[in-house]
C-alpha cells in the first residue's frame, strides 16, 4: 500500500484532466470522495476489500464514468480505483453539482438519493458486507421528509385552485401628485378551507419550489386583468375622463425562467382585452442578478406584449446599479423598509433620495411602498417620487371592496 492517492482535494476549476500512471490508484475504499471521473484514454478497475482480500468488481475503458456517487451523497467511496494502464481522466468536481443539486425539486432530490442508496446496498451485499455493518442515513430521511411534506403542499396547493381557495386582492397605488387612485398591486391570498389564511410570503416559495407557481401565475394574471377591466369600468362612471388604473401583477423568477411560460404569459395578455400600456410586471432583482444574460432575453421577449416592467423590494437585494440599465425597466419599487425609516432614520432617508434620483436620470418612475404615515407622503413627494402604495391609503382589498372604494373617489 505504498501508491500515492491521486484525489485532487482542492482546484479552483470544476472541471479539468490528469494522467494517472498504471498502477497507481485513484482513490480507495472508505476514503471521503469530492470528485467524479471521465476516462478520456485509458483502464481502471474498480475493486473491493472483503475481509482484507480484494475483488474486483469492474474494469472501466474510454468514456465511462466513476466516482460519481460521492457528488450526490456524502457517503464514502464504496470502491478502491486503479489505473490498470496510463490513464487520462477528466475530473468533475462536486461543486460543479452542488448549486444545480441543492436548486433541485425535492422529489428529484428523493430520486436521486433513493436509486444511490439502493445501488450502494447492492454493492455492500455484494462485497459480502452485512446489512448490519450499515448505519441508517439519516440525512436521507431528511430528503424524504421534506419530499412527502412538497407532496403534501403540492397537492393542497392544487386542490385549493380547484376549490377557488385562492383568491386576489388589490392595493390602491396612488399617484403622490393627484392623491387619486392611479393603479393597483395584484396580490395574491390563499384562505384554506377550514378557513385559516396562509401568508403569500409562505405559500409563493412553496409554489415555486414545486414548481406550481406557473398555474397559480397563469391563474393570478388572468384574474388581475380580468379585475382591471371591472375597476377601469368603475373608474370611468366615478370619474368621467379619467385614466384607467394600471395593474401590476408579481412574476416570480420560475415564470420568467421558461421561454415557455413567457409565452403563456404573453397569451393571456393578449387575449385580456386590456391595454397592455395598463399593465405592470412586478419582480425582484434576485432574477436578473442570476442569469442577467437570461434575464435581459425573458424581459425583452415579455416586453413584446407592450407591458411595463418594475422591480420590486428595490434596494434589499444586490442592487448592482450597473445592471438596471442593461434591462428594459420601466419602475423602481423602493421597498418599504426604508420608506417606513425615512423620518427616524438618516440613512434611510439617504436611500430613498438616491434611489428617487437614480430612477430620475434612468427615465424610470418610481413606487413607494409601504407608507404608512401622512408625513411620509410630503416626504416622498417632495423626493419626486410619482406614486405610492401602504397601509395609509388602504389595505390589499377583495375585488368588491375596490369597487365600494373606486365609487368613493377617494383623495389623500
Ligand atoms: P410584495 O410584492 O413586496 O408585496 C407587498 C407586500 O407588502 C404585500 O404583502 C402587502 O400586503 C404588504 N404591504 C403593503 N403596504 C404595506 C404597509 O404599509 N405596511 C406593511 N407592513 N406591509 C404593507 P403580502 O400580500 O403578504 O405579499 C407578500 C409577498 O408575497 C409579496 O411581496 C410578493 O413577493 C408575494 N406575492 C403576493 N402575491 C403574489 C403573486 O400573485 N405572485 C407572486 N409571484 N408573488 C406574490
Ligand atoms: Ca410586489
Ligand atoms: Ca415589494
Amino acid at each position: 500500500m505504498n501508491q500515492t492517492t491521486r484525489e485532487p482535494e482542492t482546484m479552483v476549476q470544476t472541471v479539468y484532466s490528469i494522467t494517472v500512471p498504471a498502477g497507481d490508484v485513484i482513490f480507495r475504499q472508505g476514503e471521503e470522495g469530492r470528485v467524479a471521473y471521465i476516462i478520456e484514454r485509458g483502464k481502471v478497475e474498480v475493486s473491493i476489500d472483503q475481509d482484507g482480500r480484494k475483488s474486483v468488481i469492474a474494469e472501466l475503458g474510454d468514456g465511462e464514468i466513476f466516482g460519481e456517487m460521492s457528488i450526490i451523497d456524502d457517503a464514502p467511496r464504496s470502491a478502491t480505483v486503479t489505473a490498470v494502464a496510463d490513464t487520462a481522466l477528466v475530473v468533475v468536481q462536486r461543486a460543479r453539482f452542488q448549486k444545480p443539486i441543492a436548486a433541485a425539486n425535492p422529489l428529484m432530490k428523493l430520486l436521486l438519493r433513493v436509486v444511490l442508496s439502493r445501488f450502494r446496498d447492492a454493492q455492500r451485499q455484494l462485497s459480502g458486507l452485512r446489512d448490519n455493518s450499515r448505519t441508517p442515513d439519516t440525512s436521507l430521511e431528511e430528503v424524504r421528509k421534506l419530499a412527502l411534506k412538497r407532496i403534501t403542499i403540492e397537492r393542497e396547493m392544487r386542490g385549493g385552485l380547484e376549490a377557488s381557495e385562492f383568491v386576489m386582492h388589490y392595493q390602491p397605488i396612488i399617484s403622490l401628485e393627484t392623491g387619486g387612485i392611479a393603479g393597483f398591486e395584484a396580490l395574491m391570498r390563499w384562505q384554506k378551507g377550514d378557513g385559516s389564511f396562509v401568508s403569500p410570503a409562505e405559500f409563493v416559495t412553496l409554489a415555486e419550489e414545486t414548481g406550481f407557481i406557473g398555474e397559480l401565475g397563469r391563474w393570478s394574471m388572468e384574474e388581475s386583468l380580468a379585475a382591471q377591466i371591472r375597476f377601469a369600468e368603475a373608474t370611468a362612471a366615478a370619474e368621467a375622463g379619467s385614466p384607467a388604473p394600471f395593474m401590476s401583477i408579481n412574476v416570480s423568477g420560475y415564470q420568467l425562467s421558461e421561454l415557455t411560460e413567457i409565452a403563456y404569459l404573453a397569451d393571456i395578455i393578449e387575449s385580456s382585452g386590456v391595454d397592455p400600456e395598463r399593465i405592470k410586471l412586478e419582480m425582484t432583482e434576485t432574477l436578473l442578478v442570476q442569469d442577467p444574460e437570461h434575464a435581459a432575453k425573458a424581459l425583452r421577449e415579455i416586453k413584446k406584449s407592450g407591458v411595463s416592467l418594475a422591480i420590486d423590494d428595490f434596494g434589499t437585494g444586490f442592487s448592482s446599479l450597473s445592471y438596471l440599465h442593461q434591462f428594459p425597466l420601466d419602475t423602481l419599487k423602493i421597498d418599504r423598509e426604508f420608506v417606513n425609516n425615512m423620518e427616524s432614520s438618516e440613512s434611510s432617508e439617504r436611500i430613498v433620495s438616491s434611489i428617487a434620483q437614480l430612477a430620475h436620470s434612468l427615465n424610470m418612475s418610481i413606487v413607494a411602498e409601504g407608507i404608512e404615515k401622512t408625513e411620509q407622503i410630503s416626504a416622498l413627494r417632495d423626493l419626486g417620487c410619482q406614486f405610492g402604495q401602504g397601509y395609509l391609503m388602504s389595505k390589499p382589498l377583495p375585488a368588491d371592496e375596490v369597487m365600494a372604494l373606486i365609487r368613493s373617489k377617494p383623495r389623500w
